[in-house]
């Protein structure tokens, strides 16, 4: 049910022009592969474009041009360097229209969203750590910290270029040099962004993207001239990685998984909260590793909070990412929307109440109504288990001992929220809390001056902020 019906009002296809196929940028030029693979639009499974796959010695010709990049890039003075990231970030804003286009195609996440939220902070990220290049002397990690080399990256598909931004902005603001693997169903925006670095004239080398599936991320990380690795992804992976880093002197940052709770207080202001609600799980489907994907409400006005919470629910207009009123768009992929079916199957089997408001889903494409769960407890596998989808576990609880101690009860610590018109009760329960952001009163705000990253199975590091700067030092 929606209150009223609003006209299409589809942003135009024709602002991003998309090639027949993309090769490797490698030494400052696109260059192809022996295989290929497609990517598609998630939204109606139409095949946008065909893609290198990039073989080991492929990845090895990467290596080499970031190696042979890295004796100039890492002693231009840091004034210089910086010259270039500003130079990217504003070729970035002046391209922000075709970008947050050509991401929503390939990746399924509403226009209003990549338009809004990815490609604002993904040129505020390379503005940010523009500024760091020349004061790394003075970011309190000693008085001439050095780059480390090459850096390995490979990040996921939930948001390919603001993923890109944090990986590559304080990599180069460093004197780094960088191969990046993008995922597999979200290889285009990384892609253009090798065009924005010709465009922006970088030093060949510097940058180079091998697009491809886990074994060329594989063989990047394991490759024996990386001398960083930085991951975004699966815990399942970041530990593989981890296994295959350890004891070979390589710096590693692994962002993994999350299970955040959203914590609401009896005497939060229910509005807001059930705004912070849907922002938490509803936001980029879902697919947010800091998501709030348990949402705790304190017994007493679980009720009333509910009903607001699923009354706004209904008015999600889910469809078209592409279409500038669209809230909700495509799952990712196949995998990805099979996953979030079995693990919702089993919330219901395991005797959690299902809900979703009545919405129809289009024909083709990947789709899934935001759901919510109550009547969850600890035990089952949707209050435990990442589900990287538009679902929500909402379970209860009765004094702040409780809330604190369900909310840290998981192998996550990324990211928790806490509603309360008490500034006291935010900074008692913010302290007791295993997560390495915690939100009051908002959820799921981002910035480049703040650093972001887990404890626990949410991996180590942090990216963002000064934090940011020490993981690609020595
Ligand atoms: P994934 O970890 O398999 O993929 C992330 C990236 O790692 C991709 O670029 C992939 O090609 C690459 N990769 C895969 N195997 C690799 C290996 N052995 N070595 C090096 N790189 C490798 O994640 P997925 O399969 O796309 O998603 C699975 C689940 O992971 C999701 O349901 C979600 O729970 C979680 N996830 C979390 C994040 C996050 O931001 N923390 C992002 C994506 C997925
Ligand atoms: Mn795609």
């Amino acid at each position: 049910m929606s209150l009223f019906e609003y006209a299409p009002a589809p942003e135009s296809r024709s602002i991003v022009d998309i090639a027949p196929s993309y090769g490797l940028f490698i030494d400052g030029e696109f260059g192809e592969a022996k295989d290929t693979f497609k990517t598609i639009n998630p939204a109606d499974e139409e095949v946008l474009t065909e893609v290198a796959l990039a073989a080991p010695e492929d990845v090895d010709r990467a290596v080499a041009a970031a190696r042979r990049a890295f004796e100039s890039w890492s002693a231009l003075p840091g004034s210089e360097r910086a010259k270039y990231l500003f130079r990217i970030a504003r070729i970035l804003q002046e391209r922000s229209r075709e970008l947050a286009v050509l991401e929503s195609l390939d990746n399924g996440k509403p226009i209003k969203e990549s338009r809004d939220v990815d490609l604002p902070l993904v040129a505020a990220h390379f503005f940010y750590y523009a500024g760091w290049a020349d004061k790394l002397k003075y970011a309190g990690l000693g008085p001439d910290p050095r780059p480390l080399g090459v850096a390995g990256q490979v990040i996921p598909w939930n948001f390919p270029l603001l993923m890109l931004a944090w990986k590559i902005a304080p990599a180069l603001a460093t004197g780094n040099t960088v191969v990046l693997k993008p995922a597999e169903t979200t290889p285009l925006s990384a892609l253009f962004f090798a065009d924005v670095c010709r465009q922006a004239d970088l030093p060949p080398g510097v940058v180079n993207i091998v697009t491809g599936a886990g074994d060329t991320g594989r063989y990047l990380v394991e490759h024996p001239d990386v001398n960083k690795v930085a991951f975004t992804g699966s815990t399942e992976v970041g530990r593989q990685i981890a296994r295959s880093v350890a004891g070979t002197g390589k710096k590693l940052t692994l962002e993994l998984g999350g299970k955040a709770a959203n914590i609401v207080f009896d005497d939060a202001p229910i509005d807001q909260a059930v705004e912070g609600i849907v922002n938490g799980i509803f936001f980029n489907q879902g697919h947010v590793c800091c998501a709030g994907s348990r949402l705790l409400v304190q017994e007493s006005i679980a009720e009333e909070l509910l009903t607001s919470l699923k009354r706004r629910m209904a008015t999600l207009r889910v469809g078209d990412p592409l279409d500038k009123n669209t809230d909700i768009g495509a799952i990712n992929s196949r995998a990805q929307l099979d996953r979030i079916t079995e693990l919702s199957e089993i919330g219901a089997t395991e005797g959690a109440e299902r809900w979703s408001p009545e919405c129809s889903l289009p024909d083709r494409g990947f789709w899934f109504a935001p759901t919510i769960f109550t009547g969850v407890t600890q035990a089952h596998r949707i209050a435990r288990e990442e589900i990287f989808g538009p679902v929500l576990s909402v379970l209860t609880f009765r004094t702040p001992a409780e809330a604190v101690e369900k909310a840290n009860n998981t192998p996550y610590g990324l990211s928790a929220g806490i509603w309360t018109e008490k500034g006291s009760r935010i900074l008692a329960v913010a302290d007791k809390l295993r997560a390495g952001v915690v939100w009051a009163n908002t959820f799921n705000k981002f910035d480049p001056t703040s650093p972001f990253g887990g404890y626990k199975e949410s991996g180590y590091g942090r990216e963002g902020g000064r934090h940011g700067l020490e993981a690609y030092l020595a």
